[in-house]
């Protein structure tokens, strides 16, 4: 590589270690200042969101000891994953198609991904799953919680029929190589972080009625993921568990199709 390349790309790896401490940093203080009684007894997880940057910026946060990546496209997540260290915890955070799931189950390292809005992508991951994988593979079920017409996810309700409830069943009691680990949303305003913390309650107190199986972190509480690049610190205040920070970290984005 000439040297001005070289350069460039040393600055560019600065740039993001620089990002990412900053944003570790915003994570701490906010949990810091949660109240130990309605927070986690872990610091919330960044996880950075790469779409559509390329994988040598992935390898300047990693440096940084940064290791959970959010994709929401599954050949880019597919592409990115053989490409880069395998101690990469990947994140599908996008929309998943259930024709896509085999391809996306197959991913070596997948850590986590939103659940599908339907019991039948569910089933197909679970059906997928390399024969290798001895974890379970922890899903979250996406809540639009501010009901907006370009949002996917279930209706932010559990009263009877409820598709939220009744996936949640479906994961836990039919699936079991999936593990139901939290709820996610993208959300509006702060109501919406409430709105989501409210179901986190109301459906962990339905799970313990239930008949078992797997769900929830290590201290038997759901994790919910919520809080991007312009509201993280207003969720963790919230109860956030995982924020999923994008242009923040990498800087802004192109939109899609440009
Ligand atoms: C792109 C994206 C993010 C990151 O958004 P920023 O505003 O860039 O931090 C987080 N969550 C989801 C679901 C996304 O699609």
């Amino acid at each position: 590589m000439p040297t001005s390349a070289l350069n460039r790309t040393s600055e560019r790896a600065a740039e993001l270690r620089a990002n990412v401490s900053e944003i570790r940093d915003r994570i701490k203080r906010a949990y810091g200042s949660v109240p130990r009684s309605t927070s986690y007894s872990r610091e919330p997880t960044l996880v950075a969101v790469s779409k559509y940057k390329p994988a040598s910026d992935i390898v300047g946060c990693y440096q940084d000891g940064q290791r959970d990546y959010g994709e929401n496209y599954v050949h880019e997540l597919v592409d990115k994953a053989t490409q880069l260290p395998q101690d990469i915890r990947w994140h599908f955070i996008g929309t998943l198609q259930s024709n896509k799931a085999k391809m996306l189950a197959s991913t070596f390292q997948l850590h986590r991904l939103p659940c599908p809005d339907r019991s039948k992508t569910a089933s197909s991951l679970n059906k997928y799953l390399p024969e290798t994988r001895t974890d379970p593979l922890n899903v979250f079920i996406q809540v639009n919680t501010s009901s907006e017409d370009n949002k996917s996810g279930l209706a932010p309700s559990l009263f009877p029929p409820s598709e939220l409830l009744d996936l949640a069943n479906h994961v836990v009691t039919a699936c079991p190589r999936l593990k139901l680990l939290g709820l996610m949303t993208i959300g509006r305003e702060n109501i919406d972080f409430e709105r989501l913390v409210r179901m986190r309650d109301e459906l962990e107190e339905k799970l313990r009625e239930g008949e078992g199986g797997k769900w929830g972190d290590r201290d038997g509480r759901l994790v919910l993921s919520m809080g991007m690049s312009a509201d993280f610190e207003a969720a963790i205040r919230m109860g956030s568990g995982m924020v999923r920070v994008g242009s923040s970290v990498f800087g802004e984005r192109r939109k899609k199709g440009e």
